[in-house]
C-alpha cells in the first residue's frame, strides 16, 4: 500500500510540475503504471494538470475501463496510456501533451533530432504518427484501444513520437523521467528551431549516434542522481 501512495503522490507531483514547466495547459495527462500490477496503471480523472490531487487519481485496466470511477470523469484520451503499457512491458510511465514547439514538426516533414545534451534522451528517431492515415476525418484525438494500439505501433521502442497537428506521446522507465523528456521535448524542439532560423545553407550539427547513445543511457538510467537532482528543482518552482 505505501508503494501505491507514493505512486499517486509522484504522479500528482508530476503534473503540477509539467503545468508550471508549461509543457500541458489545461490539456494533457501523464500516467503510472502500479507498482504491484502490471496490468493497471494511474491517471488523473479530467482535470487540468496543474489543479490534480491524490483524490483526483483514478485506477484503470490496460483497456483504459476504470476499476472504480467513484463518479469521476475520465480523460477521452486515456486510450494512449493503456496502450502503451500494455505494448511496452518496460514503461512505467506515459506522458501526453500538446507541447507548442513540438507540433511544427509533426506537419512538416522536418525531423526533431536531438540538438543538444539533454535532448539525447529523445533517442535516435522521433516517429510521427498521423491519424489520418488509418482513421481518415476525425476530432485528432485518441478515443478508442484501435486507435491507441496504432499509435502504440509507432512508438514501437522508441521514446517520443509526434501526433501530427496534435502533439506528443512519451514512454519512459519512470514518472520522474517522463517529465524530464517531456520538458526537454519541448526545450529541444525549441532551440532545433532556432538553429534553423540562423544556420542558413550551413548544415546543423545535431548530436551524433554515439552521443545520443551515451546521453540516453545516462538520462534514461539515472547515471549520477542526475534526475533526481532536476526533479528536486522541478518540485520546488512548481511548489510540491
Ligand atoms: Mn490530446
Amino acid at each position: 500500500m505505501a508503494d501505491i501512495k507514493e505512486t499517486i503522490d509522484e504522479l500528482v507531483a508530476a503534473n503540477r510540475i509539467l503545468a508550471n514547466e508549461g509543457v500541458v495547459d489545461a490539456f494533457g495527462h501523464i500516467s503510472a503504471r502500479h507498482p504491484d500490477r502490471p496490468d493497471r496503471f494511474f491517471l488523473s480523472c479530467s482535470r487540468s494538470p496543474e489543479l490534480v490531487s491524490a483524490d483526483d487519481i483514478m485506477e484503470f485496466t490496460l483497456e483504459g475501463e476504470p476499476v472504480d470511477a467513484k463518479g469521476r470523469r475520465p480523460y477521452l484520451e486515456r486510450f494512449i496510456h493503456g496502450a502503451v503499457f500494455e505494448s511496452r512491458p518496460d514503461v512505467r510511465s506515459v506522458v501526453h501533451c500538446h507541447s507548442p514547439t513540438v507540433i511544427p514538426f509533426g506537419v512538416t516533414g522536418e525531423k526533431l533530432r536531438p540538438i543538444m545534451h539533454n535532448g539525447g534522451c529523445l533517442g535516435h528517431d522521433v516517429p510521427v504518427w498521423d491519424v489520418d492515415d488509418k482513421f481518415g476525418s476525425t476530432n485528432l484525438l485518441v478515443i478508442n484501444m484501435e486507435m491507441g494500439r496504432d499509435l502504440a505501433k509507432t512508438i514501437g521502442n522508441n521514446t517520443v513520437a509526434l501526433m501530427r497537428g496534435h502533439g506528443a506521446a512519451i514512454a519512459a522507465p519512470s514518472v520522474r523521467r517522463a517529465v524530464f523528456i517531456a520538458i526537454y521535448l519541448e526545450l529541444n524542439a525549441e532551440l532545433q528551431m532556432k538553429a534553423m532560423q540562423i544556420k542558413g545553407a550551413k548544415p546543423i550539427k545535431f548530436l551524433t549516434d554515439g552521443e545520443i547513445e551515451v546521453t540516453s543511457k545516462m538520462i534514461l538510467g539515472n547515471l549520477g542522481g542526475s534526475s533526481d537532482r532536476a526533479w528536486e528543482y522541478w518540485c520546488r518552482r512548481a511548489g510540491v
